[in-house]
């Protein structure tokens, strides 16, 4: 067990059918530390991290097939670009293939919706993060009607079927559904509008957007009664609190991380040999 954690993270967050609605989004699930305590654990497990991050990344370049895929959904201002700041910040950035989905391009509809997700897949040896996904195809897309139904509703089984196909080839997927409460956001869009360093993360529609909550809180429900599968589970994150919400994301990559095993890859030449070369040059 991590470090001021009751229970594993892992167990903690897992998705279990809760009501999306009802959800404390100030809660720290697991964490027995306050905010402080919090905040000195995530810069002493970033180097953890870090350290198994770079174990992946020596497999990928000896030949290993094996990658870790981060899925960070959730609304506007719900802190996934913190997400990559922090958690990600901390790892070698050769080692991260960073996408981040928005509108699609006239090129991109003119394809399935998975088409420009399976592009960014990470490679050997890589942590892929999302943010945002294919999730969005079942989100933004469904609330504001997008496609018909008929089109949107078969998409839970075409997304199960892909991340299966992701998961059985070598990559651990990690699914996070980060939350806050509709008032946090109202607070968090405030400072972006009172904030000259914020304005460029400001989007007028931001705030057309909160009328449809309780919407997009019932695709959300269906998204995770649907999508939480063994070989790609979802992470409901409490996320009113952003030192918790990047020191829970950081504890559940070094558990996917950990479940890889990886050792570091052995030498390929006669190190005696290699030791006695050097001597003599
Ligand atoms: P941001 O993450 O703030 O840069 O915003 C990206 C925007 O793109 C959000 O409003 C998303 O809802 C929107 N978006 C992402 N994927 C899709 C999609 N497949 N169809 C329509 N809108 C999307
Ligand atoms: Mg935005």
């Amino acid at each position: 067990m991590a470090k001021h954690w009751s229970e594993p993270v892992t167990t903690a967050l897992r998705a279990d059918g809760q009501n999306v609605a009802d959800l404390d989004t100030s809660a720290t699930p697991g964490f027995t530390g306050d905010k402080r305590r919090g905040k000195e654990l995530l810069a002493e497990r970033g180097q953890v991290l870090s350290d198994l991050q770079e174990k992946l990344f020596a497999h990928g370049r000896t030949g290993g097939h094996r990658s870790v895929l981060l899925v960070l959904q959730g609304m506007d201002t719900a802190g996934k670009g913190g997400i990559v700041r922090h958690v990600i910040g901390s790892v070698d950035p050769q080692g991260v293939d960073h996408a981040s989905f928005g509108v699609p391009t006239e090129e991109e509809l003119q394809h399935d919706f998975l088409w420009r997700i399976r592009k960014r897949l990470p490679a050997h040896g890589q942590i892929g993060v999302f943010d945002r996904s294919h999730y969005e195809d079942v989100l933004v897309v469904r609330v504001h009607e997008l496609v018909p139904q008929s089109e949107w509703e078969p998409r839970y089984d075409l997304i199960n079927a892909f991340e299966r196909e992701v998961a059985d080839t070598g990559t651990v997927i990690v699914k996070v559904a980060m939350f806050v409460s509709l008032d946090e956001q109202k607070r968090r869009l405030r400072e972006r509008l009172e904030r000259p360093d914020k304005y460029w993360k400001f989007n007028p529609s931001d705030i057309s957007e909160r009328a449809y909550w309780p919407e997009y809180q019932k695709a959300y429900q269906d998204l995770l009664a649907r999508t939480n599968t063994e070989y790609a589970p979802w992470y409901v994150l409490p996320a009113d609190h952003k030192w918790y919400a990047r020191l829970a994301v950081t504890e559940l990559l070094i558990d996917a991380l950990s479940t890889l095993d990886l050792d570091w890859p052995p030498a390929d030449f006669d190190v005696d040999e290699q030791l006695r070369r050097l001597d003599e040059s």
